[in-house]
């Protein structure tokens, strides 16, 4: 039936032809069995989202409570819900700063497309209508609708067919310090991009540009880190040129790197804006969020006669954001977010010692973040040819041994739960390490390597 009638996100019509899908039936903590009762340990995290786990009844009764209570109850214009109006403050109490307004969104798309209109209305608001161009960076990846796809800019992603916002984004080199120029250390990659950044502004016109998107660390492009420093100079750069930075925390936000928001706690910079998802329910539903500052509000508030034209059905969806307060409290009750930098740091150090292997380029990120570069050599860095597609072929070995990392291209990447013990970060190290030892001498074998 699903092979039949069901098209799935970002799929490959190829080898789903040829292979179908595998049916998920169950899932406990990190655990996933799927319907023919094998047990897979999700170091995926779901699609870097199920940080508290699966399968808690907690979650369950949040969620049927709020269902027999009210199970729907629109949030537009002046009208409101309890659980709505709960976590609106709760996530200005957890966000940085003066970022203390909540707009509900579906997803994390629709979070990032709301974040990119508002930049828009803000400057208008603030007599700079001419600020409509946008800056984000190369590998990011922001979502799937429209606008938020042609914000992100993956290699690979774009089809010429479709129609993405061809003007008013422009994107940057990203930090990713292993890919600098040949010969660049991390401080003089750090100085290149930041002069790149006042070279395209300069290009542009400052006076034209409203918005800066950045993850934190760059998730989906391949977990890249940026070099120490460089969000607060790209920051303090937007400030000069009131350009509004918008932390892209899809991924980053609710302990994933210990923190509720990575912006401030990790990286010391104070976002204008800040798109979350994922996390704040765990993936037990659907629910985005995009905070923002008193600043903002009150710019736009000022211009009282025109309306927010924007916002979703489902916007402050009651029985989502019950989802989230219960989310959250239980992060809190158990300090999933100290158990992520304690456990995170062993995680880290286990993988990162799987750079010790031949064919292990890099292994970067932070925590719960992380990602194995494979390469062809280790010296120059050069990849493997495309079509061996290494990543899912250790995705697909490790799969076998009952463990789901994430192939993307020549990377596997991994966001387990942040409720991952030392145990597992044992179990998960060594079946990696297994599986790309045993993809290495099958590629030597078949002549590649
Ligand atoms: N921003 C980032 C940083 C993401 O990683 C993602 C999803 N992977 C999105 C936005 C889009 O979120 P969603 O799939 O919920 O629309």
């Amino acid at each position: 039936m699903d092979k039949a009638h069901h098209l799935h996100p970002w799929t490959n019509f190829g080898p789903f032809e040829e292979k179908g899908a595998l049916v998920m039936s169950r899932g406990e903590g990190c655990w996933l069995w799927d319907a023919g009762g094998r047990r897979y340990f999700d170091a995926i995290g779901g699609m870097w989202c199920t940080n508290i786990g699966l399968g808690r009844r907690e979650m369950a009764e949040a969620i049927a409570d709020q269902v027999t209570r009210l199970a729907f109850s629109n949030t537009f214009v002046d009208t409101t819900n309890e659980p709505a109006a709960l976590l609106a403050a709760k996530l200005a109490s957890l966000a940085p700063g003066d970022l203390n307004r909540v707009h509900f969104t579906t997803s994390g798309s629709t979070a990032v497309d709301t974040a990119y209109r508002m930049v828009h209305y803000y400057q208008t608001a603030m007599g700079r209508p001419e600020k409509t161009q946008m800056i984000a960076r190369d590998y990011s990846y922001h979502g799937s609708t429209y606008i938020s796809q042609s914000v992100g800019k993956r290699p690979g992603d774009r089809v010429p067919f479709f129609r993405y916002q061809e003007t008013g984004i422009h994107h940057l080199t990203a930090p990713n310090p292993y890919r600098a120029p040949e010969g660049m250390d991390e401080a003089a990659f750090c100085d290149w991009l930041v002069a790149e950044f006042g070279a395209k502004l300069a290009q542009i016109g400052p006076e034209k540009v409203g918005g800066f998107f950045a993850e934190p660390i760059q998730a989906s492009g391949g977990v890249i880190v940026p070099p120490e420093g460089y969000l607060q100079r790209m920051a303090a750069i937007c400030r000069q040129h009131d350009i509004l930075f918008v932390a892209d925390e899809v991924v980053t936000a609710f302990g994933r790197l210990g923190h509720w928001f990575a912006s401030e706690a990790e990286f010391g910079i104070q976002p204008d804006m800040i798109t979350c998802a994922k996390g704040l329910t765990s993936g037990y539903l659907p629910l985005g969020a995009l905070i923002f500052s008193d600043r903002i509000w009150q710019a736009m508030a000022a211009d009282g006669a025109r309306w927010f034209t924007s916002g979703f059905t489902y916007s402050g969806h009651p029985v989502a954001c019950a989802a989230a307060l219960k989310n959250i409290e239980i992060i809190e009750r158990e300090d999933l977010l100290g158990n992520a930098t304690r456990v995170g740091a062993l995680f880290e150090a286990r993988m990162k010692a799987l750079e010790a292997l031949p064919m292990v380029g890099q292994v970067r990120g932070r925590k719960l973040m992380i990602c194995v570069e494979n390469v062809a050599d280790k010296a120059t860095r050069a990849l493997l040819p495309e079509d061996l597609d290494v990543g899912t072929r250790i995705a697909d070995t490790c799969e076998a041994m009952g463990l789901m990392v994430r192939p993307l291209g020549h990377l596997n990447v991994m966001s387990p739960p942040l409720t991952l013990t030392a145990e597992d970060v044992g179990m998960v190290g060594d079946t990696l390490e297994r599986a790309i030892r045993q993809v290495a001498d099958d590629l030597v074998r078949e002549g590649v390597k």
